[in-house]
């Protein structure tokens, strides 16, 4: 009995035993390099910086007189309200399009 238990126990050539071999994981890498980061002033609480930008460029193509709002900034022919064309001292440039138009000269 003992040696026929042990025939069969005996792995065949060429056919490796299942092994349970754990790999060594490496472990879940939590980076704390957050908290390297120089802290933030406290008092200010973590603003989006993009609306910033935005309002920033924004406030100067707009005028209120009298209740009404006035575009600083003529606005493009092609690509229709809503896109601003940048003022030159000549003329107007859309930068979406490229469209560009003088600015009537008076003399
Ligand atoms: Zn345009």
């Amino acid at each position: 009995m003992s040696k026929k238990a042990d025939k069969k126990e005996l792995p065949k050539k060429g056919e490796e035993p299942k092994k349970e071999v754990k790999k060594p994981e490496a472990p879940p890498v939590e980076s704390t390099k957050e908290e390297a980061k120089p802290a933030p002033k406290p008092e200010k609480a973590p603003k989006p910086e993009k609306k910033k930008k935005e309002e920033k460029g924004v406030f100067k193509l707009y005028k209120i007189e009298q209740d009404k709002l006035v575009r600083l900034r003529p606005i493009c022919e092609r690509c229709g309200p809503g896109y601003f064309m940048a003022d030159h001292k000549n003329r107007y440039t859309c930068g979406h399009c490229g469209f560009t138009r003088y600015k009537p000269t008076k003399e």
